[in-house]
């Protein structure tokens, strides 16, 4: 997608920074100006490869980036020298001070020097930090958490991410590490999760659960709307055919979202009573499928979690969508920037 709005006219000034965001599925790459609206931005699928061969599949992936910064390059006639930074945000555990991505479930990153290698690419400052926080601070700075100093960011879809903003910052923990929200354990006695635990909130809630969840219900009863809106095939059961059941008031479909509606209040109640925050901000395909598991989550946060944090706190869904990690990547590299100049 090309929007030339901003190009044409900012070219004289070196405001513009370009946000990142690599994905286990795809990879866009944005240009934004100095309002931090998108001049150009461009999406490929991320390089599926062979995990035994992680250093070449960590460099098909920084050659994409590369190549899909220069095209916009070439697209929108901006000089690198009109370009601050380059901020970027990658599914993965990162230690964002030495710009390392350590280990990634759906990528071939293992300790790879993201950061270094894009620097030795364009010697312009380079910021690296995991999807989730940049999402995060997306949502914060130009979404949802816009004037909030303590949110919570929840990612549900595939799988389950966190970002924390804490005292107006990301919160990153002592190495880096902190908000694996997904990987809280709510049943000790659930199925495996990826990450090698049980009961994992992502393996009990995340999309593949819902479905899971949804199929497990219809094959006792199979006398629901849910099948028909999935199109009679088992396969395609999902949180949507799920909510378009709901809406014509299937007991099924509202059963299961009920349940799953519970365990994220259940995962919410924990987070609210820890964090004590003002919002918690859902995002991914999940919170997108209608309003209903987010509604039982509300009323079970309500219900267990202690007052008043449970009172004050409100569940609200994410207003940025899938550009929240490329925003916030920008953002993160535009307040690195700041703080080399200041
Ligand atoms: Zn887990």
């Amino acid at each position: 997608m090309f929007t030339d709005r901003q190009a044409k006219n900012d070219m004289s000034d070196n405001n513009f920074v370009i946000g990142v965001d690599i994905g286990g599925t795809k990879t866009t790459v944005a240009l934004l100006d100095r309002k931090e609206s998108i001049v150009c931005e461009l999406v490929e699928p991320t390089p599926k490869v062979d995990f035994t061969e992680s250093q070449r599949g960590s460099e098909r992936i920084l050659k994409l980036v590369v190549s899909l910064i220069e095209k916009i390059f070439d697209i929108t006639g901006t000089a690198l020298s009109n370009v601050g930074g380059i901020g970027i945000g990658v599914a993965g555990t990162v230690d964002f001070k030495s710009g390392t991505v350590i280990l990634s479930p759906n990528l071939p990153f293992r300790n790879f020097g993201l950061r270094d290698a894009m620097y030795q690419h364009f010697k312009i400052p380079i910021f690296l930090d995991n999807d989730a926080n940049a999402a995060a601070w997306g949502e914060k700075c130009f979404g949802a958490g816009r004037g909030i100093s303590e949110a919570i960011c929840v990612t549900i879809g595939t799988g389950i991410g966190g970002g924390l903003i804490i005292n107006n910052k990301i919160y990153r923990g002592s190495i880096g590490c902190a908000a694996e929200i997904g990987h809280m354990i709510i049943d000790k006695n659930g199925p495996r999760c990826g990450c090698g635990n049980y009961g994992c909130f992502e393996v009990m809630a995340a999309g593949p659960a819902i479905a899971k969840r949804a199929q497990a219900a219809i094959a006792k009863k199979p006398n629901t709307l849910v099948l028909k809106m999935a199109g009679g095939d088992m396969d395609r059961v999902n949180g949507e055919s799920l909510a378009l059941a709901a809406a014509e008031g299937d007991e099924l479909a509202l059963k299961v979202l009920r349940e799953v509606g519970e365990i994220v209040g259940i995962a919410f109640a924990s987070l609210v009573n820890i964090i004590n925050p003002e919002l918690i901000i859902v995002g991914g395909g999940v919170a997108e499928t209608g309003d209903l598991i987010l509604k039982f989550a509300e009323d079970t946060v309500r219900n267990c979690a202690i007052k008043p944090n449970s009172e004050m706190v409100k569940i609200v869904k994410a207003q940025l969508g899938n550009r929240a990690g490329l925003m916030g990547a920008a953002a993160l590299i535009r307040e690195e920037i700041k703080s080399r100049n200041d």
